[in-house]
């Protein structure tokens, strides 16, 4: 029997109330596929940092780093400001890890309604492959009220440091802002990397890169180039580059189309929500972020504050997101056993589905609900 160690970080608002269900179909998962987790348990969060003011101590990173794997919540509540726990401890996960893709599935269920009509019974089965460190995420900018920059900037990665300064001054004074994005060739080289063999593990012949080199030449001309050059290695694998727009516009209209969507960061977080609203809604929208050292799994949603203690939190998505850990750790039975039990699940009575659904299954019944069809 296999044994895994798996830090979990509830979290705020509805994350301890998702991730308790998704931990129990995990462990039902386990119970029939022979292997075991030790859940190390975290109180990161606003609850904890309105009590000590502690948000992610250097110490706690250290011993997450010896997890086979990160489940979390959800994280951000109304008590604190905006930010501060998003950079201070989502951001801080991520960097740290050096977590460079964030990988989110969209996959359709036949028993959940699709915004638009899918032709003859086909399925949106699809996976945003997102850069997850470059781009206009870099935190590289500045906002002047008199239209001068002159400010130093610094960005530390997992690939490299960045500094600089960034100075301009615009030929009449008004207030104005300037963000810098930035993408590098080892940056681009490890996620179309990525993509391409999830591409091949998938069987698929195509990878569609969302990009806007007409409009964005020096980022996204660059992105295209370097794209391609990587490209080249895969020889049964075809690139297609597409405008993020012309792709969006897609989407809408032939969902199914797509397989795995390369994108930078800034596209990829707006195509993946796009994905997740064709495809039955936030409940649904699971994630993982991956890197070479500990990988983190979460739903797509935020803490939901409105729906806390309801019961009318979906746990789908960090269900589906469970799965995904299960995947990367290696444990592909239990992984497959939870997709399958969330299809099945899904295709029960209309009734018996989480209440974001139109059913009237609180999260507890959804997860229990799932827990049972596990086999
Ligand atoms: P964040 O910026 O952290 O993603 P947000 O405020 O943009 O957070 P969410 O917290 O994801 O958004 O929630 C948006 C709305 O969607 C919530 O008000 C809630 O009603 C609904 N929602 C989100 N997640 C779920 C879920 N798992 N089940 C049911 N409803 C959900």
């Amino acid at each position: 029997m296999k044994n895994y160690s798996i830090a979990l970080l509830p979290g705020d608002g509805i994350g301890p109330e998702v991730s308790a269900e998704a931990v129990k179909v995990v462990e039902a998962a386990g119970e029939r596929h022979s292997f075991k987790v030790e859940w190390v348990k975290y109180p990161f969060g606003a609850a904890h940092y309105n009590k000590t003011g502690e948000i992610l101590p250097a110490s706690a990173l250290d011993e997450m780093g010896k997890c086979d794997a990160m489940l979390l919540g959800a994280v951000g509540d109304p008590s604190v400001k905006p930010g501060i726990l998003e950079r201070g401890i989502l951001l801080t996960l991520r960097f740290h890890f050096d977590q460079y893709i964030n990988l989110r599935p969209a996959r359709s269920f036949q028993s959940v309604p699709c915004p638009v009509p899918l032709k003859d019974g086909s399925v949106i089965d699809s996976v945003v492959v997102r850069e997850n460190t470059e781009d206009f995420y870099m935190g590289i900018g500045a906002v002047s009220e008199n239209g001068r920059f002159d400010a130093p900037f610094e960005a530390k990665r997992g690939l490299y440091d960045v500094a600089g300064h960034l100075k301009a001054d615009f030929s009449c004074e008004f207030p104005a802002a300037l963000q810098i994005g930035a993408l590098t060739r080892p940056g681009i080289e490890r996620v179309t990397r990525y993509a391409f063999d999830l591409a091949k593990k998938r069987g698929e012949d195509k990878v569609t890169l969302a990009s806007k080199a007409n409009a964005v030449p020096f980022l996204y001309g660059f992105l295209d180039e370097e794209t391609k050059r990587v490209a080249e290695e895969y020889q049964e694998i075809s690139l297609k580059i597409q405008n993020v727009d012309a792709m969006c516009y897609q989407l809408a209209r032939t969902p199914a189309a797509y397989g795995v969507i390369l994108c930078p960061n800034l596209f990829g977080d707006i195509v993946s929500d796009l994905l997740s609203a064709l495809t039955g809604g936030l409940g649904l929208g699971a994630g993982g972020n991956i890197g070479d050292k500990l990988s983190m799994f979460e739903p797509v949603h935020g803490s939901a504050p409105d729906i806390v203690g309801t019961g009318k939190a979906n746990p789908l998505a960090a269900i589906i997101s469970a799965s995904m850990m299960l995947d990367h750790i290696g444990e592909s039975a239990g992984a497959k056993a939870i997709d399958a039990a969330v299809s099945s699940y899904l295709s029960g009575d209309a009734s018996e589905k989480p209440i974001e659904l139109g059913g009237n299954h609180t999260c507890q019944a959804a997860g229990d609900g799932v827990a049972r069809k596990i086999v």
